[in-house]
């Protein structure tokens, strides 16, 4: 680790403060974690672990990730490497808009009231960027206003809904604030009540898009494209085999997310609303041969991430994670996180379809179930190296290789 951390220290720049607010494994201060949510009573570590050999639009990362499932880091790095020999990752994200509703309810004419409120569309936007300046000045805000009759269980309700570019922030409680600012003169436009004002997470205005090429050799040969392929079309036949396959791909995204103190969530409930969008949940990424034979991976999905704001401001160790990765505006970090998402899905469609994913998860997973087996520290290594000898790694095998030990 120490090696480690003097590596990222030199590629990224850090100060001594930034290495040990990652490196002492104590960088939130207990002042800082009990403003941050309520009732706080200590705090909970996840390792943070860095996905190398990603080169993204022809720029070399160094990817932060913070999880604690084992193999997610080792299987990015991997399938990173497999795409650099066609020039990495290209990545493109849209102009950063975010979406407020304002649902509005008992107007007895929404259809002449939709027109009253587009009508006004310059005050709503102005009213609207007069909550915040400073978005305004570093050149976003609210850009768009729409409006629509929704038919629901309770009626007819009007739901108008502002579009905001929120720039390097992820941007909830910017959209929020907006909203609920102008509840009331759209409530005086439509005669109408106003009930929720709140953002929505299906941002499907502010996309990620990412894309790569891993050549048949490092693959494993044609086979294993064909088995890739085989996994996607099973992915997009069956939900149930989709739900674990884009869990797979938010293994890259919410790892980069929480490292980053992003809305893991956020993010997340975008991912699968976006993939269940035509009704049939489907997979973020797509595959495809290339006439060289060549695997063709892609992946598209909402990603609202912030490189300032919420946590990424007040976590020392998310503001470090985002120096190491040098982004410089929160579009370029969700190239990232797509690339990620890209990255971990052929990595774990290619164990798949090949050697099973027990083995190599297993193999990183052998530290862990060491210690739940009950192996002391000093017979931890040992262990592993015991475990590794085994053909088949099973939780009783572990248990027993503790017991001989222990024994000796
Ligand atoms: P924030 O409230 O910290 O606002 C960021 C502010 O930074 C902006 O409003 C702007 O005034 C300022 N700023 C300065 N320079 C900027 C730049 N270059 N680009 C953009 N803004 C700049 O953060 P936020 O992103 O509005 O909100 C994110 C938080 O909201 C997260 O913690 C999230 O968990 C939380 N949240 C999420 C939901 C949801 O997803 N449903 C709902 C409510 C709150």
């Amino acid at each position: 680790m120490a090696e480690r951390i003097k590596r990222v220290k030199e590629l990224a720049g850090l100060t001594d403060e930034e290495v040990d607010v990652i490196y002492s494994m104590n960088g939130l201060k207990r002042e800082v974690a009990d403003r941050m949510i309520e009732n706080v009573i200590g705090a909970i570590q996840i390792p943070l672990g860095i996905a190398t050999n990603f080169v993204i639009n022809g720029k070399e990362y160094a990817i932060p990730m913070a999880i604690e499932e084992p193999s997610v880091v080792a299987a990015a790095s991997n399938a990173a490497k497999m795409a650099r020999a066609r020039g990495g990752f290209y990545a493109i994200a849209t102009r950063p808009l975010m979406v407020a509703q304002i649902q509005t309810m008992g107007v007895a004419d929404p259809f002449a009231a939709v027109q009253r409120v587009l009508a006004q569309r310059d005050e709503i936007l102005h009213i609207c960027n007069d909550t915040n300046p400073t978005l305004v000045k570093v050149g976003g805000g609210a850009v768009d206003v729409e409006a629509r009759v929704l038919d629901s269980k309770r009626g007819q309700m009007l739901i108008v809904e502002v579009t905001a570019d929120c720039r390097d922030a992820m941007g909830a409680n910017t959209v929020n604030t907006m909203a609920e600012t102008v509840a009331p003169l759209i409530e005086s436009l439509t005669g109408g009540r106003v009930r929720l004002r709140i953002l929505t997470n299906l941002a499907t205005k502010r996309m990620a898009r990412a894309w790569a090429i891993f050549d048949k050799e490092s693959l494993g040969g044609e086979d294993v494209v064909e088995g890739i392929l085989d996994a996607y079309a099973f992915a997009e036949a069956d939900p149930y085999r989709c739900a674990t396959h884009n869990k797979g791909i938010m293994n890259g995204i919410s790892s980069v997310a929480l490292a980053t103190g992003n809305d893991t969530r956020a993010i997340e409930a975008g991912a699968h609303s976006y993939a269940a969008r035509s009704g049939h949940y489907s997979s973020l990424t797509k595959y495809e041969r290339n006439t060289n034979g060549d695997l063709v991976g892609s992946i598209e999905l909402p990603i609202a991430s912030g490189i300032l704001g919420g946590a990424t401001s007040t976590h020392p160790v998310a503001k470090a994670a985002i120096k190491i990765l040098r982004v410089k505006s929160a579009q370029e970090l969700a190239c990232v996180m797509a690339s990620a998402g890209l990255a971990q899905n052929l990595a774990a469609l290619r164990a798949l379809a090949t050697e099973g994913i027990s083995k190599g998860h297993m193999k990183l997973h052998a530290r862990n179930l060491a210690v739940m087996a009950g192996a002391p520290p000093d017979l931890i290594a040992k262990v592993v190296e015991e475990i590794e000898k085994e053909p088949k790694v099973t939780f009783d095998k572990v248990v027993e290789i503790v017991k001989k030990l222990k024994g000796q």
